[in-house]
């Protein structure tokens, strides 16, 4: 797609939460714990209580797993799931 503006937050690796498991999507510090992800992809997605945020706890591996992930991708508020694809920055 490319080329949105800078107007819209986007998730940031560098601001990754640590709770993430290792893999390709994950959510950054940009966290609102607005749940949406939590309930659209609960096979990956959970809340972390303590902190007040949601994190990846398990990376998705069917394709009903894969589309559940883009469509919380889709529906956070502050855009702060990311997917970086294959390659993890290491
Ligand atoms: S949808 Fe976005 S803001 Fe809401 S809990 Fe998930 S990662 Fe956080």
């Amino acid at each position: 797609m490319g080329g949105s503006g800078r107007g819209g937050a986007v998730a940031d690796l560098k601001l990754k939460w640590k709770q993430n498991v290792k893999g390709k999507m994950f959510v950054d510090q940009s966290c609102i714990a607005c749940d949406a992800c939590v309930l659209t992809a609960p096979s990956n997605f959970k809340m972390d209580e303590n902190e007040g945020h949601a994190y990846v706890f398990k990376q998705p591996e069917t394709p009903e797993e894969e589309a559940q992930c883009r469509e919380a991708m889709e529906g956070c508020p502050v855009e702060a799931i990311g997917d970086f694809g294959d390659k993890e920055p290491s």
